[in-house]
């Protein structure tokens, strides 16, 4: 197929497209429907969400970060065998993911995403979507219908029942997770899992990664 002018354009358009890049790297899943899959992760910098257990703090600001193509990052992903990309922050929907995820598509490349759910827009063509709510801001209800994905972190007993809230707002079939806050595990594990053992519609999602001490 031959490309026109118009097409040439927006393809490098695309791929010099640029985004805040905290830090990217190939691992394995440690969470969630995909743990234990080898991945390309890559943490855009920016968020406005503010949770105080949060366990990047670095992401937060958008402008401390370098830029990189999506020339770049694909080029970089390319280089190890996986085909899975997580896109990941911070919160990466405060970005245009439009070029990133349609470069990384041609590529062959599934694409993830982790998001609060927060922003007003939602950009990118999506593979996977996991949706962790977070109680500092409230998020869009837009994207409820394309979950695939719900993760809640626990830190505190009470963050079961609004985990319970977001499952009865979501699509009904998305998978559920309860995943405890790395730093509560001794307190929240007995809960989570009585609560599963009730209720086996949901699932334990353990940061597998830090036991396996990976990035
Ligand atoms: Fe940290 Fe994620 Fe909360 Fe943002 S949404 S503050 S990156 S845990």
């Amino acid at each position: 197929m031959e490309l026109n002018t118009k097409d040439i354009k927006s393809v490098l358009k695309r791929g010099d497209f640029e985004y805040p890049v905290m830090e990217s790297f190939y691992t394995i899943q440690g969470e969630g429907k995909y743990q234990g899959h080898a991945a390309y992760f890559i943490r855009l910098g920016g968020c406005d969400v503010g949770c105080h257990w949060c366990d990047v703090k670095e992401s937060w600001p958008v402008d401390i970060h370098p830029l990189k193509s999506v020339d770049t990052l694909l080029n970089e992903a390319l280089a190890f065998p996986g085909r899975l990309v997580v896109i990941t922050g911070g919160e990466p929907l405060m970005h245009d993911l439009d070029p990133l995820t349609a470069a990384f598509q041609a590529a062959g490349f599934r694409t993830h995403i982790e998001t609060s759910g927060v922003c007003e827009t939602f950009t990118g063509t999506w593979d996977w979507i996991c949706f962790s709510p977070k109680k500092f801001k409230e998020p869009n209800p837009a994207i409820l219908p394309f979950v695939h994905e719900l993760k809640v972190v626990i830190f505190h007993p009470s963050d079961v029942a609004w985990a319970q809230e977001w499952a009865s707002k979501i699509n009904s079939n998305a998978h559920l997770y309860m995943q405890p806050e790395w730093s509560k595990q001794v307190s929240m594990n007995p809960l989570i899992v009585e609560f599963v053992k009730a209720n086996p519609i949901w699932q334990i999602s353990v940061q597998t990664h830090k036991f396996l001490q990976i990035p």
